[in-house]
């Protein structure tokens, strides 16, 4: 936990574009965008991976898909659509390991993914 970006963002230690906060999750940009609109919604808690997600998570995993839906909405993505990612261990691309879905869009995004 001492040496997780994300935690340090989370404290305030390590700047960040912060576009939502409340106690269980921030959103904030990626440092390195691939769509026009591309940030990371990020639960305070530190959860390592998607396989470490346990029952009590579950609320806190809705949660994000609300602030998912309204930060669409805010960004004015929602209607022309866009695309939530949590990618999990190597394989699956993860390169932090804490936790994050990745809010993609304003541009027409290609399935399947590379
Ligand atoms: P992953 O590959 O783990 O799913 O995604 C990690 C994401 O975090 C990447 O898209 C990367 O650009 C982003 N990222 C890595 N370090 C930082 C940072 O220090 N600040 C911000 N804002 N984003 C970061
Ligand atoms: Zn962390």
């Amino acid at each position: 936990m001492e040496d997780c970006i994300f935690c340090k963002i989370i404290a305030g230690e390590m700047e960040s574009e912060i576009l939502y906060e409340d106690e269980e999750v921030i959103a904030f940009k990626d440092i390195e965008p691939q769509a026009p609109i591309h940030f990371l919604i990020v639960p305070k808690k530190h959860i390592p991976t998607l396989l470490d997600i346990e029952e009590g998570d579950n609320e806190l995993i809705g949660h994000i898909h609300q602030v998912a839906n309204q930060l669409a909405r805010q960004e004015g993505i929602a209607e022309d659509g866009f695309r939530i990612v949590s990618n999990c261990n190597e394989a699956g691309g993860q390169i932090v390991d804490h936790i994050h879905y990745h809010l993609l869009g304003g541009r027409n995004l290609q399935w399947p993914p590379g």
